[in-house]
């Protein structure tokens, strides 16, 4: 689905190629997806009115209109836009058609229908008045990340105000207008997060790495015209950030940061993944994650963790280079001793889904109903219960949060130090990441 940088694509490719121009006619053959006002006016009101410009608010394109109007468009999951001759080939997932004054058509194609149009009103100082007129539409849309205005201080109020883990929390737009499952995914693993991890046990240096790394990662990807995974394309071409996405999609390949084969579990119905030796958890976040996480459960039809869907397996191939870079820390970090002590899942699991779920219930859920298919089994064992448990060679002590929360800054600085690709300062060794180097 189409995040912030993917829509600012989208947006900065538009606007050359229509703004001056007027629009002459607009239909549909998908009354619905028309949000506002009644298809039949729309296309009335919209006639006639020029493209004045083209921006961007949270994951809405908007096209300014004369008159005081906006176009605002929600491309969704599948929704794409393309500027072309009218003679130009139609196919018949083209659902909004916007003539354009010199003989070219501004078309909406979605396969899935779910992309959403509407044409209202700009009020004061860039506003944008919602269907009643009144309210503004992006009352409830949290502040954009890339702004000049959001700094870390700003993000840290922001932080300390909510309560629950990082992934969902991200994902809220209330909290930031524009992140999404790709690139919440991957700011966690820039900031070494764990997706699980609760806001409470944040210290001020992880506050300002997930600052800099959602602004890190949204940068680089509207650098890199964002990702073309799934269906997104921009009027102008594909991204590229596809290729140079670090965990997003990687299950079972390497971390590129330590070696070790990243994670996947499934966060309130998102594939979420991670490293869990990168990412950890801290002691006290522990017992409520083993809550939420339950007995793993394999997805229908796939082998082992890594197989994943043919999508995941052909961004595999394209990451081969970056894989090879990793192999070696791998070799080394297969020869090395001791549990993972943060694991929480070898594979697939399933979290947040149902109330009650939890400790207690795997083996019931497993049996019984398994979520996501048959061929689920139990990893006994491989949960959290094996978090608390100290590293062979007794490092217990070195672990992030041994001494509590005051001191993971430092240790954090020592887990990194034994991580095979770890040369730069205790804690830092990995920031920025490769990718941002
Ligand atoms: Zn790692």
């Amino acid at each position: 689905m189409p995040e912030l940088p993917e829509v600012e694509t989208i947006a900065r490719d538009l606007a050359p190629m229509i703004v001056g121009s007027a629009i002459v006619g607009a239909r549909t053959d998908w009354p619905r997806i028309i949000a506002h006002p009644e298809p039949a006016i729309f296309e009335e009101e919209v006639r006639g009115r020029v493209v004045e410009g083209v921006g961007r608010r949270a994951k809405w394109l908007l096209v300014a209109l004369d008159g005081g109007a906006v176009l605002a468009i929600q491309v969704k999951m599948t929704g794409q836009l393309f500027v072309v001759p009218a003679d130009a080939a139609m196919d018949r997932h083209v659902h909004l058609v916007l003539d354009l004054d010199d003989g070219r058509q501004l078309r909406l194609r979605d396969i899935r229908k779910f992309a959403r149009v509407g044409l209202y009103r700009r009020g004061e100082g860039g506003t944008i008045l919602g269907a009643d007129g009144a309210a503004e539409l992006f009352a409830h849309h949290g502040p954009e990340p890339l702004d000049d205005g959001f700094t870390v201080r700003r993000f840290r109020g922001r932080l300390r105000a909510r309560r629950g883990r990082l992934k969902p929390l991200l994902l809220d737009q209330s909290f930031l207008a524009g992140v999404g499952n790709i690139y919440a995914d991957e700011a966690l693993w820039r900031a070494r997060l764990h997706p699980l991890r609760s806001v409470g046990t944040l210290r001020p240096a992880d506050e300002r790495h997930l600052y800099e790394a959602i602004r890190s990662v949204l940068a680089e990807a509207v650098e890199r015209r964002g990702s073309s995974v799934d269906d997104y394309t921009a009027p102008q071409g594909d991204g590229e950030m596809q290729d140079h996405l670090e965990v997003y999609q990687r299950t079972g390949l390497p971390c590129l940061r330590c070696g070790r084969p990243l994670r996947r579990v499934v966060l309130a119905g998102r594939g979420t993944h991670f490293c869990s030796w990168c990412q950890r958890l801290p002691a006290a976040d522990r017992p409520g994650a083993r809550a939420i996480l339950h007995a793993p459960v394999r997805p229908p039809g796939a082998r082992r963790a890594g197989s994943g869907s043919a999508m995941e397996r052909a961004a595999a191939t394209r990451r081969a280079a970056a894989t090879r870079r990793a192999a070696a820390a791998t070799r080394r970090a297969a020869a090395r001793p001791g549990p993972r002590w943060t694991e929480l899942a070898a594979g697939e699991g399933v979290v947040g889904l149902r109330p009650g779920e939890g400790r207690g219930s795997r083996r019931l859920h497993a049996a019984a109903e398994p979520l996501e298919g048959a061929g689920a089994e139990p990893r006994g064992g491989a949960g959290v219960a094996d978090a608390g448990q100290p590293r062979a060679g007794g490092a217990g002590a070195a672990e992030p949060n041994a001494g509590g929360a005051a001191s993971t800054e430092r240790d954090g600085g020592g887990a990194a130090a034994r991580e095979p690709n770890a040369g730069g300062p205790p804690g830092d060794a990995g920031w920025p990441p490769a990718g941002a180097r």
